[in-house]
């Protein structure tokens, strides 16, 4: 049996890893466009900000342990086209130039998401930067360690951009946050993203907020952005707007493809054609909650799906349990995380939902050091069925969220949550846990 992977990061190795585990004989080649194989791209900000020097630690496993392991490995080679009748693709060497055809038994597609570049005037300048791969991070840390590399500007507030504006803080610069929505990190609902809003101020981070960039100007590099309202000294823009399902390639394939250009898959990771598999940001992901697909571009979805891939290509008939969606973002001193639905989502889904807002402490008063945390909870009005959590504070907010995301994933009411035996101990939690006490806050 052989298994070509396009793309060689998470999800692509995580099949390719798990299939060898199973099925030693099996063949695996890895075509991998860029340089780097098997890394952590959630890595990149904590690298550019200097935090982490040594990129090789975001390194999980590098080409020589996958061809230790039996792996044909190709970097600098992409698959232009894939033939699912003929069962082929077509690859095109990057280094050479070369072209050429070759034959699979499986096919796993993991050729994850590009960020999205609008067509700005001024966009082909020196120094209008995205974050995305490892070359883009090691790129961006030279740009950043330049003397002359003083005023950065951000344009989006969403996760990636808002870990680049504490990264762009923490290497000292001066950091213009541009978002064209009123407020940044739109996943997560009002009452989250105000305290955010607030720490970035108390970092002295500018944020112009429903604003729109219009263009860039320059004279080979980058100097200025202009908006509808203003125009902003640059000696470095980061473009951080979302990003798209990598799958132009596919197109004409018969492969089903959603609105997005996302891959459209079962719970197996199977596509609509037969010995194609798919998982990681090129494709959608099943959600638990919402009991159908969704597009959420995470690691911790691609991670998973990637090794249900391998599992099913070596024979299994596993099927994803479903995302929750979780998500976690540091932002200065504050912990920000969600899981489940969001406001936004229960009523896109028309769903009879209420809310519970409380806020509490991450430990007792009485013992040094509490700090404040909030918690927000979407329940279904009625069953007072968990459907989504988001919370915000100091310190021990992502743990709490994780509590809460078993709560959801077990499909848990917010009474048996508020009665769960939780830890008590002064310097960790109250005997009523701030996860407690927002679940017995719920009402109706
Ligand atoms: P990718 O990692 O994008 O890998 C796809 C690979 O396919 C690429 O290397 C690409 O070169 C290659 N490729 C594409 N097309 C072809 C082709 N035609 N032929 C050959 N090769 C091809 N997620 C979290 O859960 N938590 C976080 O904290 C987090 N932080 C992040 C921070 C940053 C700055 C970034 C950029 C992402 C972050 N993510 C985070 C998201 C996470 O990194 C992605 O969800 C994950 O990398 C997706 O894995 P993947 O294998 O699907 O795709």
């Amino acid at each position: 049996m052989k298994l070509i992977v396009i793309g060689g990061v998470v999800a692509g190795m995580s099949a390719a890893a798990k299939l060898k585990r199973m099925n030693r004989d099996a063949k695996v080649v890895v075509y991998e466009k860029g340089d780097y194989l098997s890394y952590g791209a959630c890595g990149l900000p904590y690298y550019v900000s200097g935090e982490n020097n040594d990129h090789t630690k975001m390194i999980a496993r590098t080409k020589e342990e996958f061809e230790e392991a039996g792996m044909d490995i190709f970097t600098q080679h992409e698959v232009v086209k894939v033939s699912p009748e003929r069962k082929q693709v077509m690859v095109k060497n990057l280094e050479n130039g070369d072209v050429f055809i070759d034959s699979y038994d499986k096919l796993m597609i993991a050729t994850g998401a590009i960020a999205n570049k609008p067509p700005f005037p001024g966009m082909n300048l020196n120094r209008i930067e995205i974050l995305k791969t490892m070359e883009n991070g090691l790129h961006m840390k030279e740009v950043v360690e330049q003397n002359d590399v003083q005023n950065v500007v951000i344009v989006g507030g969403g996760y990636i951009g808002i870990e680049v504006v504490e990264a762009m803080r923490y290497a000292g610069k001066n950091v213009t946050l541009i978002e064209h929505e009123d407020r940044i990190l739109t996943n997560f609902d009002e009452e989250i993203t105000e305290k955010v809003t607030k720490e970035m101020k108390a970092n002295e981070v500018t944020l112009r907020l429903g604003e729109a960039v219009e263009s860039f100007e320059g004279d080979g590099t980058v100097t200025h952005v202009l908006t509808n309202k203003d125009r902003y000294p640059a000696d470095l823009v980061v473009i951080a707007v979302g990003v798209k399902p990598a799958t132009k390639f596919l197109e004409g394939t018969g492969i089903h493809l959603a609105k997005n250009g996302a891959i459209i898959i079962d719970r197996e990771m199977r596509t609509n054609v037969e010995g194609i598999y798919a998982a990681g940001d090129c494709a959608e992901v099943y959600h638990k909650v919402m009991q159908e697909n969704a597009y959420i571009p995470l690691g911790t979805n691609a991670n998973k799906c990637g090794r249900i891939a391998g599992a099913n290509i070596a024979g299994e008939h596993q099927k994803y349990i479903g995302t929750l969606g979780s998500a976690a973002i540091k932002a200065f001193n504050l912990e920000v995380g969600r899981t489940g639905l969001s406001e936004a989502d229960a009523k896109r889904l028309a769903i009879d939902y209420t809310t519970t807002f409380i806020e509490s402490t991450d430990h007792p008063a009485y013992y040094p050091d509490a700090t404040p945390i909030w918690i927000k909870l979407i329940s279904e009005k009625g069953t007072k069925r968990l459907l989504g959590a988001q919370a915000v504070g100091n310190k021990g907010v992502v743990l709490r969220i994780d509590v809460l995301a078993v709560a959801i994933h077990q499909k848990m009411a917010a009474d048996e949550l508020g009665m769960v035996d939780l830890c008590y101990a002064p310097p960790f939690a109250g005997v009523w846990d701030a996860v407690h006490i927002a679940s017995n806050a719920v009402k109706e």
